[in-house]
């Protein structure tokens, strides 16, 4: 049977790492088997679902390029389909309506309670005559209720091995609040089916809403589906993971210069690794090695630290034109307009950059030159005087250097004859300022091939009519 699985998002809040985990293990285990991938909108809560949740999800998963194989599915444009399901329960008797009021259900609760049983609906209404609820409906509304057998279901789940319940526990639960108004576990139920789901792919936290499901396929005449439940994704601490992440929208990772490449990295190693303990991988390395079987049970650990680091990594690995691309974004017009400057500065400060929004901070100076004082130009304790002579002599050897022949290490040769006559420190500190006006800066050749002959000289220049002011 050709695999199919679904990521089923609920759309009630930011779309976060959780989420964005469960969607991206479902898509590797797709691309890896050569299986569909499909999105189904799990929005029939209606107080809670909100379209901009929706539409946040969507832009985040196409920016992750966690794309979906088929039409989007969406449960509130389903209505009738639930209801045919729920009629067909209902008159094979497998589902009844209940009037229960909340305060009558609350004594019973407190009753079982008292008495060391767990609670569970007593099934009450499950003998109710036909008119009996004719004449109720016409009052008013019931909800429906499963009849759970009390046999025990079991399962064996690809991530956590074989896993059994008491269905006597569970009590007949609610599967709608009328019949074109399904719930959760029996909407994902129909929709798994219709959608010819083989392989459903979700948080542990459902794991225990299994059972139901099941006896709901069964109830339904539907063949069982395979179940993998990913591990929590637990805090640095090996504690639950801080609101500020579960509830931290994705998209804004991408909007503070994160690469999707080292999102996706990142979102992988949340409770699976590959063979051999690599860390940086890329989708096309994921999407081969990923294994269900190597899902890990315990929690996997969310480590901010980590995220920044394969973003660095993701970084230094990329062709620099593809960086320079996605720089655009964070950068002015007119370096935008520089084209082939934008290139040799990426390509220099790219071993830097640990977000891409870095790069207006550290490779300012590229483009302007900014304003820097004079002591800055000078090294240790050199005296102020021998620290002009260096600047016209090191300003001297490189007007000979021919233009066409002005890349690193031609400039290094040249340069170094001055250095190792005056002293390293003493030549190449107050060089790299005058090319930089920073304290910190790649090194001095490096910038004067992106700069070219012309702008270094006159940095340099510059440099020197600040030390004899
Ligand atoms: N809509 C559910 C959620 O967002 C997921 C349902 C499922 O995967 O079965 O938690």
């Amino acid at each position: 049977m050709p695999i199919r699985v679904r990521f089923a998002p609920s759309p009630t809040g930011p779309f976060s790492f959780g989420n964005a985990r469960t969607a991206l293990f479902n898509w590797l285990f797709a691309r890896h088997e050569g299986g569909k991938f499909l999105i189904r909108i799990e929005d029939t809560d209606k107080e809670r679902s909100e379209k901009t949740h929706e539409a946040n999800l969507l832009m985040t998963l196409e920016w992750l390029g966690i794309t979906p194989d088929e039409t989007i599915v969406r449960q509130s444009e389903r209505g009738a389909v639930y209801e045919s399901y729920l009629k067909k329960l209902l008159e094979e008797k497998k589902a009844y309506y209940c009037f229960c009021t909340p305060e009558e259900l609350e004594a019973e609760r407190q009753a079982q309670l008292s008495q060391g049983l767990p609670p569970r609906y007593r099934g009450t209404c499950r003998a109710l005559s036909d008119e009996a609820i004719a004449e109720r409906l016409k009052k008013g509304s019931g909800v429906i209720r499963f009849k759970m057998p009390e046999s025990t279901v079991s399962f064996q789940d690809i991530v956590h091995g074989k896993a059994s319940f008491d269905g006597s526990l569970f009590g007949d639960f609610i599967i709608a609040k009328g019949c074109r108004e399904p719930l959760y576990n029996f909407a994902v139920v129909v929709d798994d089916y219709e959608m010819k789901i083989t392989h459903v792919i979700r948080g542990d936290d459902h794991f225990s809403n299994t059972p139901k499901q099941i006896a709901i396929q069964d109830a339904l005449g539907f063949p069982h589906v395979h179940y993998a439940h990913l591990p929590l994704i637990l805090g640095s601490d090996h504690k639950k993971l801080s609101k500020r992440y579960l509830e931290t929208s994705i998209y804004e990772y991408k909007e503070k210069g994160y690469l999707a490449s080292a999102v996706v990295n990142f979102l992988a190693l949340l409770g699976w690794h590959p063979e051999e303990d690599r860390e940086v991988l890329t989708i096309e390395d994921l999407v081969r090695e990923f294994d269900l079987r190597r899902v890990q049970k315990s929690g996997g650990v969310f480590n901010p630290e980590k995220l920044e680091w394969l973003n660095a990594q993701h970084i230094k690995r990329m062709p620099t034109p593809a960086l320079a691309e996605l720089v655009a974004p964070f950068i002015s017009e007119s370096w935008r307009a520089n084209g082939e400057m934008l290139l040799r500065v990426v390509n220099v400060e790219k071993e830097r950059l640990k977000h891409l929004s870095d790069l207006p901070m550290l490779a300012g100076f590229f483009f302007e030159l900014p304003e820097y004082d004079a002591k800055l130009l000078i090294w240790n304790s050199t005296p102020p005087a021998a620290i002009l002579d260096n600047l016209h002599f090191t300003l001297d050897v490189m007007q000979e250097i021919p233009p066409s022949e002005f890349e690193k290490g031609t400039i290094e040769q040249y340069v170094m004859t001055v250095a190792e006559k005056r002293g390293r420190g003493e030549v190449l500190w107050p060089l790299r300022v005058a090319l930089s006006g920073k304290e910190s800066s790649p090194g001095p050749f490096e910038i004067m091939e992106v700069l070219g002959k012309e702008e270094s000289l006159r940095r340099i220049e510059r440099a020197i009519q600040k030390m004899e002011a």
